[in-house]
């Protein structure tokens, strides 16, 4: 059994995530997004997310694997599902749980950009910038985390405590 213990509560999440909300559906005013989850860790957060939105959004998801079955990122960013809909002309914004090296959203946003949307954005729950490789900065972040691995709230160990309402602190 891995140790956890408590640090982001699931009301302080609800609260930041209003916010989020408010500050994003003003930043696009009466324009129609296309939100786009990274999975699986960000199902949550952009369930919740888009819900707090008062623009017109589409939705759509991305599968990336970057860490396998460790907690260390193997630097190896790979594509496992792709967006069903075109992103061309689009206004795309990227829903992440957690921004750690930057190097999943770095090569994220090189691939869109690829594809001529109007702009690409970052929305992350969570940014540790502490372990950052690539120069990488979101535009909306929920909050700003310490250098410890997070479980609870879509992300996991091991593919475990994704259900978890509050987010938690785990010795691994
Ligand atoms: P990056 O490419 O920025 O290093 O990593 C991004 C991905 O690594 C995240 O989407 C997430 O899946 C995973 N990750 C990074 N830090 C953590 C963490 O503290 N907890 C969990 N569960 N996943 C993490």
């Amino acid at each position: 059994m891995s140790r956890k213990k408590i640090f982001l509560t699931e009301e302080k999440i609800k609260h930041r995530i209003e916010q989020l909300g408010k500050e994003i559906s003003l930043a696009y005013l009466d324009q129609e997004v296309m939100v786009v989850g990274v999975l699986k860790g960000a199902f949550i957060f952009m369930a919740d997310l888009v819900r707090s939105l008062t623009i017109p959004v589409k939705v759509d998801f991305v599968a990336v694997s970057s860490y396998g079955f460790s907690s260390q990122s193997s630097g190896v960013v790979q594509i496992i599902k792709d967006t069903g809909q075109s992103i061309t002309n689009k206004q795309v914004l990227i829903i992440e749980d957690i921004v750690d090296t930057g190097l999943t959203l770095h090569y994220l946003k090189e691939r869109f950009l690829a594809r001529e949307p109007k702009e690409v954005k970052i929305c992350t729950l969570l940014d540790k910038p502490a372990r950052r490789e690539v120069p990488l900065k979101a535009d909306y972040v929920g909050f700003v985390v310490p250098d410890a691995f997070l479980v609870g709230y879509g992300l996991d160990y091991q593919e475990k405590y994704r259900n978890l309402r509050d987010i938690f602190i785990i010795e691994v």
